[in-house]
């Protein structure tokens, strides 16, 4: 768990890969599904194309289909998901279901002015995807990668990481103490370089899954 911008990504592919297991990410599960083209792949299309959210109800059966893959018979990491209540209630049903637990949670905190300044300083290169930060380019140079143009997505305008933050906070940060009580929760400092930050999250999950 963690707020936009505190690297789930990144570090929870890393973590995965230390665990040999897949991190399951709901952006990477639809994505996937739209490309199959299979009948939640459908379902899931008639949402996206619409431009809506995709609801809880669809989130989960991509989640179920998820867990039952072989690839995640030895375990799974959870990435940005789930983001509310109602999702935590349903994962909670399909863990049950499939008599699972969850071995741990860990929250990666990183503050408010942090998050703001990583996204809104983040730029894009347009021609190959290399993502870098303005301050680790000199003012109107190119992509350092390819020479290719360098820009801001609009998702990443000040205004609307504010927002993502707001939702974060209203949305998602409730989470932090149901899970607190229920399976317990392990707070992991979210600032450093990239390996500073692995190496909080795997002392914090150290012996997770030793059964
Ligand atoms: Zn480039």
């Amino acid at each position: 768990m963690g707020p936009p911008g505190a690297g789930k990504g990144t570090q929870g592919e890393l973590l995965a890969e230390h665990f040999g297991i897949p991190r399951l990410s709901t952006g990477d599960m639809i994505r996937a599904a739209l490309d199959e083209g299979s009948p939640l792949g459908e379902r899931v299309r008639e949402f996206y194309d619409a431009g809506r959210l995709v609801p809880d109800d669809v989130v989960l059966d991509l989640v179920a289909a998820a867990f039952d893959r072989p690839e995640a018979e030895r375990g799974f990491l959870l990435d940005g998901f789930p983001r509310t209540v109602a999702q935590a209630d349903g994962l909670g049903a399909l863990l049950d279901a499939r008599e699972l637990a969850l071995d741990a949670v860990l929250s990666l905190e990183v503050p408010d002015e942090e998050v703001v300044d990583r996204i809104t300083g983040r730029r894009v290169c347009s021609s190959c995807g290399h993502v870098t930060h303005v301050r680790a380019v000199e003012a109107g140079t190119a992509c350092p990668e390819c020479g290719g143009e360098l820009s801001q997505r609009s998702d990443d305008a000040p205004e609307t990481v504010r927002t993502r933050l707001a939702v974060y906070r209203e949305e998602t940060e409730p989470l932090l103490a149901y899970y607190a009580k229920q399976v317990g929760l392990t707070a992991v400092e979210g600032v450093g370089t990239v390996e500073e930050i692995q190496g909080n999250l795997r002392a914090a999950s150290d012996g997770v899954g030793a059964t």
